[in-house]
C-alpha cells in the first residue's frame, strides 16, 4: 500500500473494488503505527482489540451489501480531548490519565454512523493549550519532517499521525489555532469550520466560544468527505447551527479549474506582520502569484484590529477555561491527591494535576474575571472581539475569500519558545478567526530551502461559506 494513497478517497475506491478489506487497512495503520510511532509520540494509546473488531464488522457489512457509507471501514485517529466510548479521554493532564469516557461525542458517533473506525487516541498540548504539543504530560510528538522540530499544537499527535502516513486523516480541535497551525507545520490539510457547524458535544471544554472539532487530512477532498460526515445541527449542544449541512465533497469534486471571478483578499496586517519569515512570506507571496495565475482578483483589506488579538484571545480564553476547568476538581472525575478536609483535597489534586501553562492560564482567567477587573478586562475584550468580528464583515464585502500566511515560521525545535509570550505570539495569524466565529482552511502552498519543512498557506471564508473555502482551496492545491 503506497503511502500517497493513503487518503480517504483512495481507500474507499480500493474498498469499493474489494482490492482491500477493513481488516487489512486496520492490520496496515497498526503496524505503521508499531513501526514508526516509536519515534514520531504521535498516539496516547491506540486499542488494537477495538480497531479489529470494528473493522471486522465493516467487513461484514460490506459482504452483506450493507456498508453505512463508501467510507466504510477507513480509520480515522481521534484527538484526545473528543470522546470515544469505552477509551481514554485525558486531554493530556496527569489529572484525568486514568479517565475512560462512557460515551461517544458526536463527532465520533457520526463518523461511525458513517462507518468510519475510530483509531487510537492523540497526543496533544494539555487541554488544548499550547502550540507544540510539548505541554502533554505525557510523551513528546515529533515533526515527522524532522524529528528534532515540534508538530505544532495544540493537535500536533493529529498532524504528525497523518503526515506520517500512520492513519488517513484525525480529528483536531481549533480553538485559536490547533488544527491549522500544526496542518502547516506538518504538510497537511486542516479545516476550522465555522463556529457551530459541528457539534461540540463530548470535546472537552476549554474555550467554548471558540472551540470547534475539524478533520485534518492529506487533501481538501478529504476535509470535505469529513465535514459532510461532521457537520450538522446537534440537539445536544445548543451552539450547534441548524444551517443546512452537506454538499462538500461534490463541491470539491466540481471545483472548476481555474480561480476566475473569484476575488481573494489580502489582509494588510497579515502581509507586512513582525516576526514573519522571509521563508514564510516568499511562499505566501507565490501563491499569490499563484492564485492570480489562475485567474483570480487580488484586493487588499484591511483587518485593522488584528493587533489586538493575541490579547484579546489570551482575556477572552483563559476567562473560559478557568470556567470549565474548575469541574476538574478531583471529586467527579480523574485523579484525586486525598486530604483531610475538601478544600485541601481541591487544592491537592489540581495543584498535582495540571501542568503550568494550564494552572497560568487558570490564573489569568480567573483574574480577568474577578471583582474590579471584569469590566477592565473581560468586558473590554468582548467589545474588542466584535470590532475584530467587524473588520472581517467589512472585508467580506471586498471579497470572496482572503489568502494569509498560517504561522510566521516553519516548525521550530523543542524547547525553542520556552518563554510563554513568545509561543502566544507565534497564533497571531490563526487567532483573529476564531474570535470572529468564521471559517478557515491550511493547505500545504511549499517547502523552506533551508531547513526542507513544510509551510502552509490559509484561506479564510465568512461564516458558513465552507465550501466555497474548499473549492478555492481545492483549485489552489490542484495547481501546486
Ligand atoms: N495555541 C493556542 C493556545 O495555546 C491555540 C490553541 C487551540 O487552538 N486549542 O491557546
Amino acid at each position: 500500500m503506497s503511502m500517497t494513497d493513503f487518503t480517504i478517497h483512495h481507500l474507499a475506491g480500493q474498498l469499493d473494488r474489494g482490492e482491500l478489506s477493513a481488516v487489512e487497512l486496520a492490520e496496515e495503520c497498526l503496524r505503521r503505527v508499531a513501526d514508526r510511532d516509536g519515534e514520531i509520540g504521535a498516539f496516547l494509546a491506540v486499542d488494537a482489540d477495538h480497531v479489529r473488531t470494528a473493522a471486522a464488522e465493516s467487513d461484514a457489512r460490506r459482504a452483506a451489501g450493507k456498508a453505512r457509507s463508501p467510507y466504510d471501514g477507513i480509520p480515522i485517529g481521534i484527538k484526545d480531548c473528543i470522546a470515544t466510548a469505552g477509551e481514554r479521554c485525558s486531554c493530556a493532564p496527569r489529572l484525568l490519565e486514568t479517565v475512560v469516557s462512557p460515551y461517544d461525542s458526536t463527532a465520533v458517533a457520526r463518523l461511525r454512523a458513517a462507518g468510519f473506525i475510530p483509531f487510537g487516541r492523540l497526543n496533544m498540548d494539555e487541554f488544548a493549550m499550547g502550540s507544540s504539543c510539548e505541554n502533554s504530560a505525557f510523551r513528546k510528538t515529533a515533526n515527522p519532517h524532522d524529528l528534532s522540530r515540534v508538530p505544532g499544537g495544540s493537535s500536533g499527535g493529529s498532524a504528525a499521525a497523518v503526515a506520517a502516513g500512520l492513519v488517513p486523516a484525525a480529528l483536531g480541535s481549533d480553538t485559536g489555532g490547533s488544527i491549522r497551525q500544526p496542518a502547516a507545520f506538518c504538510g497537511i490539510t486542516g479545516l476550522k469550520p465555522t463556529y457551530g457547524r459541528v457539534s461540540r458535544y463530548g470535546l472537552v471544554a476549554f474555550a467554548s466560544s471558540l472551540d470547534q472539532i475539524g478533520p485534518m487530512t492529506q487533501d481538501t477532498q478529504d476535509a470535505a468527505i469529513l465535514l459532510d460526515v461532521l457537520a450538522g445541527r446537534d440537539p445536544l449542544d445548543s451552539t450547534s447551527l441548524p444551517a443546512a449541512s452537506g454538499g462538500f465533497a461534490d463541491a470539491v469534486s466540481r471545483a472548476g479549474k481555474d480561480l476566475k471571478g473569484v476575488r481573494i483578499g489580502l489582509p494588510r496586517e497579515y502581509f507586512g506582520a513582525e516576526g514573519l519569515s522571509p521563508a514564510v512570506a516568499k511562499v505566501v507571496h507565490d501563491a499569490v502569484e499563484r492564485v492570480r495565475a489562475l485567474g483570480a482578483e487580488t484586493v487588499e483589506v484591511s483587518l485593522p484590529h488584528t493587533r489586538y488579538a493575541v490579547a484579546v484571545y489570551y482575556i477572552i480564553a483563559t476567562a473560559e477555561a478557568s470556567a470549565n476547568l474548575a469541574r476538574f476538581d478531583g471529586i467527579r472525575y480523574g485523579a484525586r491527591v486525598e486530604a483531610p478536609d475538601l478544600v485541601e483535597t481541591y487544592f491537592k489534586t489540581r495543584g498535582a494535576g495540571f501542568g503550568d501553562e494550564v494552572k497560568r492560564r487558570i490564573l489569568l482567567g480567573t483574574y480577568v474575571l474577578s471583582s474590579g477587573y471584569y469590566d477592565a478586562y473581560y468586558l473590554r475584550a468582548q467589545k474588542v472581539r466584535t470590532l475584530i468580528r467587524r473588520d472581517f464583515e467589512e472585508a467580506a464585502k471586498l471579497c470572496d475569500v482572503m489568502l494569509t500566511p498560517v504561522t510566521p515560521t516553519v516548525a521550530f525545535k523543542f524547547q525553542e519558545k520556552s518563554d510563554p509570550l513568545q509561543m502566544y505570539l507565534s497564533d497571531i495569524f490563526t487567532i483573529a478567526l476564531n474570535l470572529s466565529g468564521n471559517c478557515g482552511i491550511s493547505i500545504p502552498a511549499g517547502t523552506d530551502p533551508e531547513t526542507g519543512m513544510p509551510i502552509g498557506v490559509q484561506f479564510l471564508a465568512p461564516a458558513l461559506e465552507e465550501a466555497r473555502l474548499l473549492r478555492t482551496a481545492r483549485i489552489f492545491e490542484a495547481n501546486r
